[in-house]
């Protein structure tokens, strides 16, 4: 069975270059944010801690950094890995029921729970304190049965307590709803440190009712391997790192955050609901992981890259011409660089990029360009839009639309307008790209790379 040790093990062996293992001893909080900060702007490795000051658990962070390791989660490339992840998605397979599993080694129940024994840090000054960030919660829905996978973030204030933001527009929050209505707590059961594609899947933006266990499965291959939990009718991976179980009760609402977001800022805006710890059982080699909040590039790809499957084969059924889309660290969520191939019919830039605001509520800014730029590449972009792009003609503004309320910029009501910028050729453009002869161009390739 896949798990999150096979995988480091995995990358250890086979990609080196991909993982940093640092020995030296750290502190937990700040430093760690600190060190995954100032590493992203060098290899951004994943990185494996350790030794961590008070923890005799290491730390794993930073697993989901880059569109290779990601990539790589799923035994796929970098090109195949959104045809990949389609492919495979469209058979759901569902997860297995099992005896037992490492995550049973250890457990605490009762009184022994203690929260505390987990290394959970504060990330950022701004931070109302200490956070798990990987935790994926498992829940069932009281009417259907049905399970669903969230990320949640949770905010430690007690040996047997968290609070958290079920997220207002999310699934969980759906399902909490209905408990509360019938007066009854929600049981859930959280699991932190699994296989990376689990986790990929956790965060799969698919219809309320479908089980992402099920999506995992799909994605791996292989069904999922669940365990019953102690005190809670709910299933966790067999072989994840740690289970907490515990309750959501009705009606209780504390104070939460706020937390480093997505967006580069500290967001207060929370459900503030409480869960209840009744057990912890974990590995007796456990890795506790960590996601590195704010606008890293873990937090931002693993946010985006079931999406961004599930977006572009959208855009390819209505638009055959359609290049790529670059969804940029710099935008957050909530900017998208899209190219179109030659020929682009006339008024199909906004088409297009009308279809991905559509199919895509985060998303504030759409640039459309022609298949000469490099949207991977933010100054062609701009050059793009400095030479192509005439603001009376090529800009388009829609106003008051549904957002993503974490947009400090937004309007209270969670709606924002939306820009497009039509930077493509328009008709009758007669310019041409600077060039030399492509054999030049080779030999000055390979005269610089000498001289490195
Ligand atoms: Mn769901």
């Amino acid at each position: 069975m896949k798990d999150l040790h096979k995988f480091i093990d995995f990358i250890k062996h086979d990609y080196p270059n991909e993982i940093r293992i640092i020995d030296e001893e750290v502190e937990a909080d700040y430093e760690l944010t600190a060190i995954a900060t100032e590493s992203e702007k060098e290899k951004n490795q994943m990185l494996l801690f350790t030794n961590v000051k008070g923890s005799p658990l290491p730390i794993v962070t930073n697993v989901f950094g880059t569109r290779k390791r990601i990539a790589l989660a799923i035994g796929s490339t970098v090109d195949e890995f959104y045809s990949i992840w389609d492919k495979r998605t469209q058979r759901l397979i569902k997860p297995k029921i099992v005896e037992g599993g490492p995550v049973k080694e250890k457990q605490m129940t009762g009184k022994e729970v203690d929260l505390n024994k987990l290394p959970i840090f504060k990330h950022f000054e701004q931070d109302a304190g200490k956070y798990v960030t990987a935790g994926v919660v498992v829940a069932k829905d009281p009417e259907t049965g049905i399970r669903n996978l969230s990320y949640h973030r949770l905010q430690l204030v007690g040996k047997n307590k968290f609070r958290s933001s079920l997220h207002s527009r999310g699934h969980l929050w759906r399902i909490y709803s209905k408990a509360e209505k019938l007066n009854q707590p929600l049981d859930v059961a959280i699991f932190i440190g699994a296989h990376p594609s689990i986790l990929l899947a956790a965060a799969a933006k698919v219809g309320m009712g479908v089980d992402e266990f099920e999506v995992a499965g799909a994605v791996m291959q292989e069904p999922v391997q669940l365990v019953k939990c102690e005190t809670v009718d709910l299933e966790a991976p067999a072989f994840s790192e740690i289970v907490i179980e515990g309750e959501i009760p009705p009606f209780i609402r504390e104070n939460e955050g706020p937390l480093g977001e997505y967006t580069g800022y500290a967001a207060g805006r929370s459900t503030n609901n409480i869960i209840n710890v009744r057990a912890i059982t974990f590995r007796k080699d456990a890795i506790y992981q960590d996601i590195v909040p704010g606008n890293s590039s873990e937090h931002l790809l693993l946010g985006n890259v079931s999406k961004e499957a599930h977006v572009i084969r959208r855009m390819r059924e209505t638009l055959p011409n359609l290049k790529n889309i670059n969804w940029p660290k710099s935008g957050t969520h909530f900017s998208a660089y899209l190219s179109l191939s030659e020929p682009i019919d006339e008024g199909q830039a906004n088409h297009a990029a009308l279809l991905l605001l559509g199919l895509d509520s985060y998303l504030k800014l759409v640039v459309v360009v022609d298949e000469d730029i490099d949207i991977y590449n933010e100054q062609e972009v701009l050059w793009a839009i400095a030479t192509r792009m005439q603001p009376d003609r090529d800009v388009n503004v829609i106003k008051n639309v549904f957002c993503n309320r974490l947009d400090p910029s937004a309007y209270d009501e969670g709606t924002s307008a939306k820009i497009i910028i039509d930077a493509t050729k328009k008709k009758g453009w007669t310019f041409e790209k600077l060039t030399v002869p492509k054999n030049f161009r080779e030999k000055a390739t390979r005269i610089i790379k000498k001289q490195k």
